[in-house]
């Protein structure tokens, strides 16, 4: 623990290089999912905090170091902050675990690194953007210039709160953008720890400062801050179409990834062990609070009941546990009400006419905790709410179809199209589905698989722009066109 989050001590802002308490001097409580206790206290950040930020973060970016380093130098720092990470993993997953309630095995093995690559991969764009060079005219010098846009606003959820850290802060720090970044008040500890990290680092006062706090207020704040010249997001539809409308009056750039309901679809040539494998993870990785989560089966009709028996079998054997133990593979949800929210989509699926084939049910641990078990619903026609609408949580919804038009016909008919995984032997089949699903990304016989490397986000109402790979690099920048004479 660090000074910041010692035991009996709130967690404070990071504003301008230091640890600091609300302008208000308000705190508010972070619980543990699984527990139900309070784990700490948090300074709660509000308008002015913003502003402070904000402006933090344009001195940094205008006149201090940031905006004048070498590219290799800011290439060194986030380097480092990625070691510092790795450096810390145990205790980074283990706070992770007792904000979030995922299991530490998430949260040590796979988050924790997944930051930290984040941090290493983009350290090596701060020296890879360049423009070019336009031969439009013998009488004129011509270029182009890739640029920072200044300030990013990046406002992120509890589902991933340290992972998304790293695909917001990185790709934005390595173009060169100062950030003010706002967790969600259900899990602000990790990003408060990473900004604590980032100054141990080097990086300067200001350059990564981050928020804890409502978002109605300090997260539209910022939104709203003629100082910020660009939003991303991260959370719900609602949210993300508010922050678009909010955006337009300073006419700030805005990238929104707003969720799915992704299909996962099994054709009967699949590998049907492997097929059962990542439908599972599919869903009930992260405890289904995971945006691209395959939410929507669809399962070819000739092999739909020997297909159902085996997840069904698998998802009985997995039941909700202590998420600090490393065996646990199931975790808390993050909060009491989006486990109502859950269980009452159970209902709903019921009431609509699905059955329930695994689960269904909450199940507290050691008495206590917001779990939910592993939940499949069968029976389901692509037209019900629980077939349509983003659950966020461990309930799969099983949908069958009758040949390739069908499938992608059902997975195509969604508001969402953030991702889908397809599972079939045969390689043609693969690829042509692949380029008629409607999704920012599609998995072949394998799901849920991601790396800094490669873009992430969504098409229709999953939302646009994308984290992650060199497109994320290039929407934290801009190109400016030099014209000179020589004649
Ligand atoms: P929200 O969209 O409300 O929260 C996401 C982030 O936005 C949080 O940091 C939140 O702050 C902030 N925020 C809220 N209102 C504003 C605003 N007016 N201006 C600026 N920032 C704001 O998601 P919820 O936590 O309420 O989750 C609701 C549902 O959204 C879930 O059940 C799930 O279906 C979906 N969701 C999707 C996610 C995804 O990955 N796409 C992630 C999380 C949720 P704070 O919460 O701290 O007040």
């Amino acid at each position: 623990m660090t000074d910041t989050l010692a035991p009996g001590k709130p967690a404070k802002l990071i504003i301008d290089g230091k640890a600091v308490d609300a302008a208000s001097g308000e705190t508010f409580t972070t619980w543990n999912p699984a527990t139900e206790e309070p784990i700490c206290e948090v300074a709660k950040a509000g308008p002015e905090d913003a502003n402070r930020a904000v402006q933090a973060a344009r001195a940094a970016y205008d006149s201090g170091p940031w905006g004048r380093m070498r590219p290799a130098e800011r290439q060194r720092l986030l380097w480092k902050l990625g070691d510092l990470i790795l450096e810390h993993a145990d205790e980074i997953g283990r706070l992770e675990t007792l904000d979030n309630g995922k299991p530490i095995f998430e949260s040590r093995q796979i988050d924790a690194p997944m930051v930290a690559n984040c941090f290493h991969y983009f350290s090596g764009w701060a020296t890879k953007l360049t423009g070019d060079t336009v031969p439009v005219n013998p009488a004129f010098f011509t270029y182009t210039l890739r640029e920072p846009l200044g300030v990013v606003g990046a406002i992120i959820p509890w589902n991933f709160p340290m992972i998304m850290v790293g695909w917001k802060a990185a790709p934005a720090l390595a173009a060169g953008n100062c950030v003010v970044l706002k967790p969600a008040q259900e899990t602000p500890l990790t990003a408060v720890r990473i900004g604590e990290l980032a100054l141990e680092a080097g990086l300067p006062p200001g350059v990564l400062n981050i928020l804890p706090g409502p978002g109605s207020s300090v997260g539209a704040a910022l939104v709203k801050h003629p100082g910020v010249d660009k939003i991303t997001f991260t959370g719900s539809t609602e949210v993300g179409k508010q922050i678009m409308r909010d955006c337009a009056d300073t006419v700030k750039k805005v990238t929104l990834e707003l969720g799915g309901k992704s299909p996962n679809i099994v054709f009967a040539d699949a590998d049907l062990d492997a097929a059962v494998r990542g439908a599972y993870n599919g869903i009930f990785y992260g405890k289904g609070e995971v945006c691209a989560a395959g939410s929507r089966l669809l399962v070819e009709k000739s092999i739909h009941d020997e297909f159902l028996a085996k997840l069904v079998e698998r998802a009985q054997k997995v039941q909700p546990a202590d998420p600090l133990d490393p065996k646990t593979r199931l975790g808390a949800l993050v909060n009491e009400s989006q486990m109502k929210k859950v269980l009452g989509y159970v209902e709903t699926g019921v009431s609509e006419g699905a059955t329930i084939a695994a689960g269904g049910k909450r199940r507290p641990v050691n008495g206590k905790g917001w779990f939910v078990e592993a939940t499949v619903l069968s029976g389901v026609s692509n037209s019900m709410r629980v077939a349509q609408e983003e659950i966020f949580g461990p309930v799969l919804a099983v949908i069958p179809f009758d040949g390739v038009d069908d499938a992608v016909t059902k997975a195509n008919d969604i508001f969402y199209g953030l991702a889908s995984g397809v599972w079939t032997r045969d390689v043609k089949k693969a690829h042509l589905v692949a380029r008629r699903l409607a999704a920012g990304t599609v998995w072949i016989n394998t799901y849920n698989f991601y790396d800094p490397g490669m873009p992430f986000g969504g098409v229709k109402g999953s939302g646009f722009g994308r984290d992650l790979g060199a497109d994320s690099v290039r929407e934290y920048s801009q190109v400016k066109s030099v014209w000179t004479s020589i004649e």
